[in-house]
């Protein structure tokens, strides 16, 4: 037997926390949905009842996401302006991707318009959030088994470096019979454990011909869904209160910015961690479909339930507060996209650099010398923003500030260990010279 290659350290507690994640994910974004439309709304408590398979199962709401699925998948495949390429794979190859995301928001508010216009009852959307999100997360598990199966017959070069628990090095040679006569040698790879696997993701870029699953889930099906549920949130408020409050405006108004945002510069999600270290499994699929539509909608689940009266002196406060995150956090992932794609541009020509081994560079002076994840600030603060419309009466409306302080402190650390394994010496000199990691002077 060959020797084994040295492990990387397993993520997320390794196949316990893996597990326990899968629970407690879904179990939280029920918990949140049944808590919002609670009177007492509160977050700590415990559930206010819990719902029978009969309220969360409905064959409509699974009917409804095929069609979701499916539309969003037809734009996804119509014929793109751009066609962008990947960053460079293990075999040195690079993948290409259709960048229409932005034309898909616009043709699905055209088509949404046009079905509220010939009687389609968006507004009945609410009611349905409990069977849409179960069905969501059946279509998470049963999608993620599909990947963790089209997985194992991925060659080597196409799994994700994390997320093969197994796959840490040759551990001796397998031999195999091509028709039966002769024998041929080929690395053996430790099989590792399933459900850690199935949760990380193994394959890094599973697709079939063009389309490419963790491209197209990442940005658009939960994403533009997330925006649709808040406007079908918006439309009940205005029928059950004659208007939509200015506080469900806003809220509508700064989550649409950060979707219509995401969807313009598409591009730039092909150089972040998701699509260049995260196999794609449970952790992404479950994020992507159920997670981000169904409790990033929270604010304005809250707000359809619990009115709260807004001034505009308050509201003009917020609007500057979410336009101060939107400019940190534009202007970061602006910067550092455009110097990855050309160091010489001119709009990033002059700023201060650390030399790598690895012939890449890193920035030490704009956004990216104020502190280590100036984009995540400036997500944070926008975060803030939107939690801020909903009042100070309940703890809720600030679930996702919580929950997404949390998630970019360990997605730091995480990127953090990628870079110092990438980059070594180079790293920790930047770590010297930009010594805060999110917030200036704070941590
Ligand atoms: P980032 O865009 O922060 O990318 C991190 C990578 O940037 C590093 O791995 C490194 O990669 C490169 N990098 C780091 N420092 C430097 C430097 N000084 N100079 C040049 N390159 C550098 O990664 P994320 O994917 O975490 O975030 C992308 C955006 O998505 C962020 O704005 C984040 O807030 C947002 N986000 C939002 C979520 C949500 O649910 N709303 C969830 C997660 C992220 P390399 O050197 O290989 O290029």
């Amino acid at each position: 037997m060959a020797s084994q290659g040295p492990r990387a350290p397993l993520e997320f507690g390794g196949p316990l926390g893996a597990a326990a994640l899968m629970l407690l994910l879904p179990a939280t974004m029920f918990h949140l949905l049944l808590v919002a439309r609670s009177g007492p709304a509160r977050l700590l408590g415990p559930p206010p009842y819990l719902p029978g398979l009969e309220e969360l199962w409905s064959p409509r709401a699974l009917l409804l996401w095929f069609a979701w699925l499916g539309l969003q998948a037809a734009l996804y495949l119509l014929p793109a302006h751009k066609v962008a390429e990947g960053q460079e794979l293990k075999d040195k190859s690079r993948l290409q991707y259709p960048i229409n995301g932005f034309q898909a928001l616009v043709l699905t508010a055209l088509l949404l318009g046009l079905g509220v216009l010939a009687g389609l009852p968006l507004d009945a959307l609410p009611e349905m959030l409990l069977p849409l999100a179960f069905a969501a997360t059946l279509i998470a598990f049963i999608f993620s088994l599909l990947l963790y199966l089209k997985s194992q017959v991925a060659p080597a070069s196409a799994l994700a470096p994390g997320g093969n628990s197994g796959e840490r090095g040759p551990s001796g040679v397998r031999m195999e019979a091509d028709g039966g006569t002769r024998l041929h040698f080929h690395p053996l790879y430790s099989p590792g454990n399933p459900i850690y696997d199935f949760f990380m993701g193994r394959e890094l870029n599973p697709r079939i011909h063009f389309l490419d699953f963790k491209y197209f889930c990442e940005l658009r099906p939960g994403l533009i869904g997330w925006v649709l549920i808040n406007l079908a949130l918006l439309m009940q408020e205005a029928e059950l209160r004659g208007s939509p409050s200015l506080a469900m405006w806003l809220v509508n108004g700064f989550q649409l910015l950060y979707v219509g945002d995401a969807l313009w510069y598409e591009e730039a999600v092909l150089t972040t961690m998701d699509i260049t270290h995260d196999g794609f499994g449970f952790m992404l699929v479950f994020g992507d479909l159920a997670w981000v539509p169904f409790t990033y909608s929270l604010q304005a689940q809250f707000l359809l339930h619990h009115p709260q009266a807004l001034g505009l002196p308050m509201a003009s406060a917020i609007c500057l507060i979410n336009a101060v995150g939107y400019y940190i956090f534009r202007g970061a992932n602006s910067q550092k996209n455009t110097f990855r794609k050309n160091p010489s541009d001119p709009r990033v020509a002059d700023l201060k650099t650390i030399s790598t081994a690895t012939g890449r560079q890193l920035l030490v002076s704009g956004w990216w010398g104020m502190v280590r994840h100036p984009n995540y600030l400036g997500d944070l603060i926008m975060a803030l923003a939107w939690s801020l419309p909903c009042g100070a009466s309940h703890l809720l409306p600030y679930f996702y500030l919580l929950y997404f302080t949390a998630l970019l402190v360990h997605r730091e650390a995480r990127d953090e260990r990628q870079c110092l394994q990438k980059y070594g010496l180079a790293w920790r000199e930047y770590c010297q010279c930009v010594p805060y990691r999110i917030v200036p002077y704070i941590y």
